[in-house]
């Protein structure tokens, strides 16, 4: 019997010991920085002349290590080994796949510290967001293995006197997972892990802004057990190797996440039949969001300021789940305006996130530092820049946290996704233009409302259309197994990380019936 799940508690920095804790692993993790690093395919670690180069974004001269790149022949290397391991992996018990799940949760448990210094490291993530990071993959592997457990208990069907009917879930196939870099270990994690536990075969595909945490992930389910070939570690450019991956005949299924434009590329690329394939390719698809909160006549405008910060500068808005958009009341519109252009000026501080003296740190490299400041100049013309407004990326890739206000609902600041720390504002006549306008975009991901109005909380609950829709707080920082995540419309195909039906994606029901 495993004990119940609960979500992996944060760290409180507050409290000395743990700065000292964060402190000593920083310096542990600095001392292991700059290695080469192997890929890893039927448990052989390749070691290749090509190498993706992985920087501190925070402080673009620091080499946190270099990473084989894989070609497409490498790929083709592990797409057979994974195709002949799943031969054997799929028949294993679902214990045995779950136990290698909690083993590799109280490995990353005992040395929480370092993985989240790590974080520092790779992403420019502050301590809080690195060890919510950290927290988010100790969950997944906890959760996931649990819900492995469940399914195996099988689901019952009707039999008749004369026969005996049965029905159960077996895995699909070879699976690839492509993960993105802002959630660097608990997406990237959660998702290979998910693919891994309900019977599948891996291609792990990490983004090239940050593939070094996930061969450390690899280091982790070896140590708990994980079978050579099972998960086959394979960073390179998504372009070669993952379009090649996702076209080839013998994958499966593939699990996205990342951009709106990479992810319904995908989508139209795993449509089609290839030449010796025998399935439509399963996918899941998760994407970008423009996320909104709406707050309303009476809300508590304290309360509506502190979750706009919080989810707007959070990890520099580098959240599908941040608020990129405030659809205000009229009436508190000027109000809540002020309160969030003051706490935004002396609250969210910026820089490198070493030393956890600052609320933000960098955004991820040169190529979103370009595209976040040219939305600024876009936001420039169409609305009012109330704050902010400015980058350097002179040692690292900074950008101030931004506030425009008085943008048209269409304006493209309200429509497009940045990525960045920049919050629009706009104004509603009522709370169903309020909702109104928060629909009126292409994503339907994430979305709050700040409201003491019991009837526009239901208003909301059928009519604010998003995957994950929070009231009187902010929205960002869903947990795994308690707000199961994922988006609609442009958003993705709603898979729902974190939730009881996720694995099942991952797997094909199958009956039998014998006559007795
Ligand atoms: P991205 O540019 O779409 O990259 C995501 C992954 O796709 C990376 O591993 C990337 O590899 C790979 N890739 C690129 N081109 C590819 C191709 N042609 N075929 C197959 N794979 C390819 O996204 P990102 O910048 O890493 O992540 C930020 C985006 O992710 C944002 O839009 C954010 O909203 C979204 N996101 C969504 C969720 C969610 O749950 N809905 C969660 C987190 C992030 P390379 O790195 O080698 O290019």
């Amino acid at each position: 019997m495993v004990v119940p799940y609960k979500h992996e508690p944060f760290t409180d920095f507050a409290l000395e010991e743990n700065r000292k804790a964060m402190q000593a692993a920083l310096k542990q993790v600095e001392a292991d920085l700059g290695k080469d690093y192997p890929l890893i395919i039927g448990g052989e670690r390749i070691m290749t002349d090509e190498k993706i180069e992985v920087v501190n974004p925070a402080n673009k001269k620091e080499v946190i290590g270099r990473v084989s790149k894989a070609n497409q022949d490498l790929a083709e290397k592990a797409h057979q080994v994974a195709d002949e391991t799943f031969d054997w992996w799929r028949k294993t018990k679902a214990s045995y796949r779950a136990d290698i799940l909690f083993r590799a949760a109280a490995i990353v448990r005992r040395r929480k510290h370092e993985f989240t210094a790590h974080l520092v490291k790779e992403a420019g993530k502050p301590w809080k967001e690195a060890d919510a990071d950290t927290a988010e993959a100790i969950d997944f592997l906890e959760y996931y293995g649990r819900q492995m457990l469940e399914i195996d208990k099988g689901v019952e069907v009707n039999s008749r006197p004369i026969e005996n009917n049965r029905f159960h879930y077996i895995p699909l196939g070879v699976g690839v997972v492509i993960s993105p870099w802002n959630f660097l270990f608990a997406i990237m994690c959660g998702t290979t892990v998910a693919a891994m536990v309900s019977g599948n075969t891996v291609l792990l595909k990490p983004a090239s802004a940050t593939p070094i945490i996930a061969y450390k992930m690899m280091e982790v389910l070896e140590e708990a057990g994980l079978p050579a070939g099972v998960i086959n570690y394979i960073p390179g450019s998504g372009k070669e190797v993952g379009d090649y991956l996702v076209d080839h005949p013998r994958t499966r299924f593939i699990s996205f996440t990342g951009s709106r434009e990479v992810g319904t590329r995908l989508f139209e690329r795993a449509a089609k039949v290839h030449e010796g394939q025998k399935w439509l390719k399963r996918t899941i698809i998760e994407m970008g969001g423009k996320d909104t909160i709406i707050v309303d006549e009476d809300a508590d405008l304290e309360l509506a300021a502190d979750a706009i910060t919080y989810s707007a500068f959070g990890f520099s808005g580098q959240k599908c789940s941040a608020c990129s958009r405030v659809v205000a009341h009229e009436a508190i519109y000027d109000d809540l305006l002020d309160r969030v252009v003051q706490k935004t000026k002396e609250g969210i501080s910026y820089g490198d996130p070493s030393d956890n003296s600052r609320y933000m740190g960098p955004v991820i490299d040169q190529g979103a530092y370009d595209k976040i400041l040219s939305y600024i100049d876009i936001g420039k013309e169409e609305g009012s820049l109330m704050c902010g407004g400015k980058g350097n990326d002179s040692t690292g890739w900074f950008v101030a946290p931004t506030v425009f206000a008085d943008l048209a609902p269409d304006a493209r600041i309200m429509q497009e996704e940045i990525f960045g720390p920049v919050v629009g504002f706009t104004k509603a006549k009522d709370f169903d233009e309020a909702v109104r306008f928060a629909n009126n975009t292409d994503y339907g991901l994430t979305g709050a409302v700040i409201t003491n109005n019991r009837d526009h909380i239901e208003k909301a609950r059928e009519d604010f259309h998003v995957g994950n829709l929070y009231f009187n707080r902010g929205c960002t920082a869903a947990i795994v197994g308690y707000h199961p995540f994922g988006g609609f419309n442009m958003s993705g195909t709603d898979s729902k990380a974190g939730g009881p039906d996720y694995l099942l994606q991952h797997m094909q029901g199958k009956t039998s019936s014998e006559m007795l």
